[in-house]
């Protein structure tokens, strides 16, 4: 039997019920595959303040540094709107990707046929959309130097600068290059080349990398036209690849072909450490402790680091293959919720998903 460390972070609002029903499911499934989970629960967030005033404690960031794969809920409350910025929750996010080296956050935008009345586009547009957006997450205009407001010429000017190292094109292009190869190996990388330096260097680099990945087809598209085409033919993708503003921008958009939040998760990853996996929505401090959360997304999350943490990607298979029979069985979260559907709590959900695996 294999051993394996994971650093569980709970955090705030509904994040400890929906990471307890995906510990659930980790556990059942590993059985099946020999593999035995053991979790070191930490604090980050709200809750860490509350504790020791600080929202990503040291010890924390340790626990995660030295476990095998972190597994997230989500942080933050409104009852911490008016802390300084730097001991809000949400600063605990930061903290983490940057003292993990998290730099490509890999965000999936799947549609179940079951809840294709969700998506505010067509059923035809939409059904059997499965998009992975690969983002980088540490460089670009977010980060480059220099950046500022100042006065000049008796004029307030603001600038920020965009800017990506030939190396950080290189290992996030890697990191695409690979997620298309465990899925339909095609890739389309998208830029801003006809406009942006920095998007030819991209370019340029994406294009050396796929030399080693003849049997993927790349494509590039401008990221305006890539916006118009992901509501058009979404089916048209499969991985997308892009720097960090264009894809804070394409996976919002790429989320809400789905219509819900509660069903999505993500994953980011460093070069050689653990990586961190989290469903994208927030705490819903508006429905903590009532036992009506979707675990689904933060389930989906723990498969998703059993395919890209730990690399059994048969148990990712059978997650998302138990979450499919029981949605088809008609069992629905309350947001999910639709008529002639059976409406269950969140400890339901994880027990008919560990059910069907
Ligand atoms: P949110 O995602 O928490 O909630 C938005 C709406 O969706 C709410 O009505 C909520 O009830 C619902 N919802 C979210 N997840 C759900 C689930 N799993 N099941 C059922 N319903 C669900 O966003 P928000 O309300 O803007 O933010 C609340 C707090 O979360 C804030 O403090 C915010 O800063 C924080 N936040 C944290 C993260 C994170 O930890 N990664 C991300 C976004 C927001």
């Amino acid at each position: 039997m294999k051993e394996y460390n994971i650093c569980l972070l709970g955090g705030d609002g509904i994040g400890p019920e929906v990471t307890d029903e995906a510990v659930k499911v980790m556990n059942a499934v590993g059985k099946k595959y020999d593999m035995k989970f053991n979790f070191t629960k930490a604090l980050i967030g709200g809750c860490a303040y509350e504790k020791y005033g600080v929202p990503l404690p040291d010890e924390t960031l340790e626990i995660a540094k030295k476990s095998d794969a972190v597994l997230l809920g989500a942080v933050g409350d409104w009852k911490y709107d008016t802390l300084p910025p730097a001991v809000r929750p949400e600063k605990a996010l930061l903290g983490i990707r940057k003292g993990l080296n998290l730099f490509a956050n890999l965000r999936p935008a799947t549609v179940f046929d079951e809840l294709i009345s969700s998506s505010t586009l067509k059923p035809e547009i939409v059904q059997g959309v499965d998009v992975m957006i690969v983002r980088e997450l540490t460089g670009d205009v977010y980060f480059g130097e220099p950046k500022g407001v100042e006065v000049k010429d008796g004029k307030k000017v603001g600038y920020n600068n965009m800017i990506y190292w030939e190396d950080e094109v290189r290992r996030i292009a890697k990191i695409a290059f690979e997620t298309a190869m465990l899925r339909n190996k095609k890739l389309c990388s998208v830029d801003k080349a006809n406009v942006l330096d920095v998007s030819r260097l991209w370019r340029e680099v994406v294009l050396e990398v796929a030399k080693d990945y003849p049997e993927v087809e790349l494509s590039h598209l401008y990221v305006d036209n890539a916006a118009m085409q992901l509501i058009r033919d979404p089916k048209q993708f499969d991985v997308i690849v892009t720097g960090n503003i264009f894809g804070d921008i394409l996976s919002d958009e790429a989320s809400m072909l789905t219509g819900s939040l509660g069903m999505l998760p993500s994953a980011s990853l460093s070069a050689d450490g653990p990586g961190m996996f989290e469903p994208i929505h927030g705490s819903a401090p508006d429905i903590k402790n009532q036992n009506i959360a979707n675990p689904i997304a933060t389930i989906l999350s723990a498969g998703m680091l059993l395919k890209y943490g730990l690399k059994n990607s048969q148990a990712n298979d059978d997650i998302e293959n138990a979450v499919k029979k029981v949605l088809k069985a008609g069992y629905r979260t309350k947001d999910i919720m639709s008529e002639g559907m059976k409406e269950v709590g969140t400890k339901e959900m994880g027990d008919l998903i560990v059910k069907n695996l």
